[in-house]
């Protein structure tokens, strides 16, 4: 039945189903432990033959309906929440990769996947080619390796605001025979699904727009059940499990093996889990994620446009910005809207940019994006002072760059803002 909703009801009724007398809200199950009866019967569920919670390091009944209601949102087979973005992106990987393993990905990419893959994941002997997306498919595939084992991409890159090419990503995907990873935070299930564009896996950092109110870290898995990873490649998956009576996670689980593996394997190990508390009010989150995004993309479009006619401001870059670099693409994947984040440069560069942001008054300077209320950001100068200025250019940020996270205030509340920080620079 929720399968047929429409977005804007699964974001409010997606999930969690009472029945007669239970809560009507889906409640804080504040609980490490569930109790049972029959040894038999919980030896079935640590054996994975039957199912059932049994610690909340593995699954909890609140994160559970949170994890449904985004995997149905998301037209996924299921969907596993963790503690940050930062902890889903790094499950989604090494549920596939191992020491000697490669990874392509581009070069546009958040700051901290990119620290991820180039520092930690090195060090794990995992190891990342950050390619420009803007190479062609031959060019791209000649970095491909025999153990490349994945390709890694945003859908809206932060904070360069490149659009993914589905279809040249997908065909790299598909020519090389491994998943196709997709970071969907910035556009939300609700701009756009990675998986009716050839994704097979999906990850958010529900940390953003989808608590939407800047309470709560979290991060999301999203299984498309759509990869055969019988092909060879991915004996974790297909190989016994000793550490499950040798259990083969494909045989048992059929499309459901990458998200089953991710929870029973690699929660159990890592603990990277979900507080139920945060569970909730990232679900809450969600009740209002497509009005949110609507107001998000409406906001972001109007500023923008006002800023690319400012005397002071030397460039702007939003998606859905007619003649931007990525409208083309932004036509194709984003017709519902370009989300709520621009960017744009003052003439004047670093020092100016830094100048601009004291001034403003609404618009707060926080390291954050995605909620209700506007925030800048100077990336050069924070979230990505740790790139080389090669590094830097490599992932689209000019030492220019103000972030912009547009809420859902009046636009022209906003617009004055910036009007007046603007006007008041020498
Ligand atoms: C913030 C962010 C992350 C990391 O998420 P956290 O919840 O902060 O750990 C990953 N990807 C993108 C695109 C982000 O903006």
């Amino acid at each position: 039945m929720s399968n047929l909703w429409k977005k804007e009801t699964l974001c409010v009724q997606g999930g969690y189903a009472p029945k007669v007398g239970e809560p009507r809200i889906s409640p804080i199950v504040q609980s490490t432990t569930y109790k049972y009866e029959d040894p038999d019967h919980l030896a079935e569920i640590f054996d994975l033959k039957a199912s059932g919670h049994m610690y909340s390091r593995i699954s909890n009944p609140t994160i559970s309906a949170l994890e449904e209601k985004i995997s149905l949102l998301e037209k996924g087979v299921g969907a596993l929440a963790t503690a940050s973005g930062q902890s889903a992106t790094l499950i989604s990987i090494l549920n596939i990769c191992s020491s000697g393993d490669h990874i392509l990905s581009t070069s546009t990419l958040y700051g901290g996947t990119f620290t991820l893959f180039s520092s930690s994941l090195k060090k794990f002997g995992i190891h990342v080619t950050f390619v420009d997306p803007n190479l062609s498919v031959e060019e791209i595939l000649t970095y491909g390796t025999e153990n490349t084992k994945a390709i890694f991409a945003e859908t809206i890159s932060n904070p360069s605001l490149n659009i993914l090419d589905f279809e040249k990503f997908s065909k790299i995907a598909k020519t090389l025979d491994v998943p196709f990873i997709v970071d969907n935070t910035f556009p939300t299930p609700i701009l756009c699904n990675p998986f009716d564009h050839g994704a097979n896996i999906v990850i958010h950092s529900a940390t953003k727009y989808i608590d939407g109110h800047g309470c709560s870290l979290g991060g999301i898995v999203v299984d498309g059940g759509n990869f055969d990873w019988s092909n060879g490649k991915f004996p974790q998956l297909t190989e016994p499990d000793p550490s499950y009576h040798g259990i083969s996670y494909v045989k048992e689980f059929k499309e459901l093996a990458y998200i089953t593996k991710a929870r029973v394997h690699l929660l159990r190990d890592l603990g990277t889990t979900l507080s139920p508390f945060n569970g909730f009010l990232l679900n809450l989150g969600l009740d209002t994620l497509s009005v949110r995004m609507e107001r998000h993309s409406e906001n972001a479009l109007a500023l923008a446009t006002f800023l690319s006619s400012h005397p002071k401001v030397g460039w702007v870059n939003y998606p859905n910005l007619p003649g931007g670099p990525s409208y083309g693409l932004s036509k194709k994947y984003l017709p519902l809207g370009g989300s709520g984040i621009l960017t744009f440069g003052i003439k004047g560069g670093r020092v100016t940019a830094k100048e601009f942001i004291k001034n403003l008054t609404l618009a707060a300077l926080v390291v954050h994006l995605g909620d209700v209320r506007t925030s800048v950001i100077h990336p050069a100068s924070t979230t990505h002072r740790q790139l080389s200025d090669e590094e830097l250019e490599a992932s689209g940020v000019s030492s220019d760059l103000i972030r912009v996270s547009v809420g859902i205030e009046h636009i022209e509340d906003l617009i004055n803002d910036f009007d007046k920080a603007l006007n008041k620079l020498k």
